[in-house]
């Protein structure tokens, strides 16, 4: 990834060979092929339950994990991760997860499950967010993926003028199992940030009703920052 790891030609060098400009802010980078070193240091670990995550609501789902603070810089990433055909960020960032995580409960899981998008929006995107997510993770973990057990059998329009109730409404029933699918025992449900979690929730309760026993989520981003920020509202959960 970075040429630095590789060989010993001072960045300087690197910078005037291979200009690459960091996406976060904006001035000539040599750390990885989109981000700064100083960008990357910014991103912040929270490795705790989100607070938007209610488990009296749910007893279902054993924990649910997020790894980063929602800084600006992790905004911008998750931005082009979603609406800028950058998929690749989905991938190095969840290396970035896996490697958080290695040592807990976690990473002992059966498989990894991605929120599913609804092929209308995955047609649009190209590809579903999450499952990128996944792939980073999954190469830490050594723990398979299993992206074809659920699938979302609701298009849900955008819920970013929703409260926690209507959003909770809106998704009831949107996920469905497959038929003649092998039912894994446990499972990591992974997820870009846990806005409300009505979403991930949701594809909780349905996988718990299909027969996993085990159930964990883990998300990229909490949606708040360190300063008391909230991105609960103004931010989609698809
Ligand atoms: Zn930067």
């Amino acid at each position: 990834m970075s040429f630095k790891t590789s060989c010993k030609v001072p960045e300087t060098i690197l910078n005037r060979l291979f200009p690459v400009q960091c996406l976060i802010c904006r001035r000539i980078a040599v750390f990885s092929t989109f981000m700064c070193r100083d960008c990357f240091h910014e991103l912040e670990i929270y490795l705790d339950t989100p607070f938007s995550f209610k488990p009296e609501e749910t007893p279902y789902i054993r924990e649910v994990l997020s790894a980063y603070w929602f800084t600006p810089g992790l905004q911008v990433l998750v931005h082009h991760l979603k609406y800028k055909q950058a998929d690749f960020i989905g991938r190095w960032l969840g290396e970035r997860m896996g490697i958080l995580t290695l040592n807990s409960e976690f990473a002992r899981t059966g498989c990894l499950i991605p929120v599913p998008l609804h092929r209308k929006r995955k047609r649009v995107r190209g590809y579903n967010q999450s499952e990128q997510l996944a792939l980073g993770i999954s190469k830490i973990w050594k723990v398979p993926i299993v992206p074809d057990l659920i699938y979302r059998q609701v298009h849900t329009t955008t819920q970013t003028q929703m409260n926690r109730e209507e959003r909770q409404k809106n998704v009831s029933g949107i996920f469905a199992v497959k038929r003649k699918k092998v039912i894994p025992n446990s499972c990591v449900i992974i997820d870009d940030i846990f806005t409300t979690g009505a979403t991930t929730c949701e594809l909780a309760r349905t996988l718990h009703i299909a027969g996993v026993d085990e159930i964990r989520i883990f998300t990229l981003g909490t949606p708040l920052t360190r300063e008391g920020g909230n991105f609960l509202l103004n931010s989609d959960e698809n």
